[in-house]
């Protein structure tokens, strides 16, 4: 499977292709007047670093397309002129959010804002695209019934799953990838959805999902570590995503930590994600093949014996990489989230204090639990069009503008 989210390492990233210049800015405004919930137009031109006038014009085009609201002047202004404070407009536009993993496919619509406004949820069983896509059409469509929005307003679908994506040699195989996604990329689900899409790996939505609406907010450089079937990570350096030269940055979960340990599926031994995942999990409890192993039955278990077992493997390896990307990125904090059920989540984050010191060892929390609860990485999934430089849909919102 091929991501199609624009990177870093587009050659377009400069000055002379200004439609390009032009909605990088009109998104670097909305992110920030989403993170600081009300700006006004001078706050805008200090944060973003842009110039007045690209501020004035950018936000006169969100007024005029219903994205942004202005609130009433605020008094005492510089020279005399009142202040207007901009807000998002909830209701401006919409966006799909899908989550796929082996046993449960979530979909929810979110607002402008981030606000959850329907929400629907189907348990499958490691679906290839020609099961999921039936399933993606009813859900769509019954987001559309339930929510009762206005989807002339809607920009696209994000759609994530577990990476790595079209890495030679090690995607196709394997059990904590998904089977048949190899070929699928944004333009075939856009084509048959007739919306739209864009895809993401699921640790790099829930990075995304944790920086615009949880607890790393105001965190600008963080790597969640998202414990699913497998393990992956998305990473935030100075306020920004990065995926990497094809995408498949964060894909800590084959990173080796036990030289000669257990076999990984990639072909080395001792990576990471097979000890801390939830297949390590399912393993030393001994459902690992049972319909027994999904997080809703982990979540009625007690975290005894096979459990502590678990527990035990995982943390000098989870010790071990934290202290490797604290050492290599200077982050501010691991947050530690993704499908295993709360209580297993803390269990897992106590034992691992001590930490090994690090560069970071005089900060104060440098581990978090993940805060955005289960529809974090559908929330980062939905936010994926809103962000997304190229969303011809939006184009046309911004055309249309409701005057
Ligand atoms: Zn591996």
């Amino acid at each position: 499977m091929k991501s199609t989210v624009i990177r870093p390492d587009a050659l377009t990233v400069s000055g002379t292709n200004l439609e390009h210049a032009r909605s990088h800015n009109r998104r670097a405004v909305l992110e920030t007047v989403r993170l600081n919930r009300q700006l006004t137009r001078a706050d805008l031109a200090r944060l973003t670093a842009l110039t007045p006038q690209t501020v004035s014009n950018i936000t006169a085009e969100l007024l005029d397309a219903g994205m942004l609201l202005a609130g009433a002047p605020l008094r005492g202004g510089a020279r005399g002129q009142p202040a207007v404070p901009l807000s998002i407009n909830p209701d401006g536009a919409y966006s799909i959010g899908v989550q796929l993993d082996h046993q449960t496919m979530i979909a929810v619509v979110s607002d402008l804002a981030g606000r959850v406004r329907a929400r629907t949820e189907r348990a499958v069983h490691r679906p290839d695209p020609q099961t999921a896509l039936p399933l993606i059409v009813q859900m769509h469509d019954e987001l559309r019934r339930a929510s009762g929005l206005d989807w002339t307003r809607l920009l696209g679908m994000g759609f994530v799953m577990p990476g790595p994506f079209g890495v030679e040699g090690m995607t196709s195989v394997g059990p904590t990838t998904l089977p048949g996604w190899e070929a699928v990329d944004g333009a075939w689900l856009s084509r048959r959805l007739g919306l739209p899409v864009l895809l993401q790996k699921d640790a790099t939505a829930a990075a995304i999902g944790e920086r615009l609406y949880g607890m790393a907010s105001e965190l600008r450089n963080f790597i969640y570590l998202f414990i699913g079937t497998g393990l992956g990570a998305g990473l935030f350096l100075d306020g920004r995503l990065y995926t990497g030269g094809r995408g498949n940055a964060g894909e800590v979960g084959h990173m080796i930590v036990q030289p000669g340990g257990r076999p990984c599926e990639c072909g080395n031994r001792g990576c990471l994600e097979r000890y801390v995942s939830l297949r390590a999990l399912y393993e030393t409890l001994g459902v690992a093949d049972g319909e027994l192993a999904t997080p809703a039955h982990l979540s009625g278990l007690p975290i005894a014996q096979n459990g502590e077992r678990w527990l035990d493997s995982a943390v000098g390896p989870l010790r071990q990489a934290v202290n490797i990307l604290e050492s290599l990125l200077d982050i501010e904090a691991v947050v530690i989230g993704g499908l295993l059920p709360p209580d297993w989540l803390n269990a897992l984050v106590e034992r691992l204090h001590p930490l090994p010191v690090s560069i970071r060892h005089h900060d104060g929390e440098r581990l978090r639990l993940g805060s955005a609860g289960r529809d974090v990485v559908a929330l980062g999934a939905a936010a994926l069009p809103i962000f997304d430089e190229f969303n011809p849909q939006y184009e046309v919102l911004l055309k249309n503008g409701r005057g």
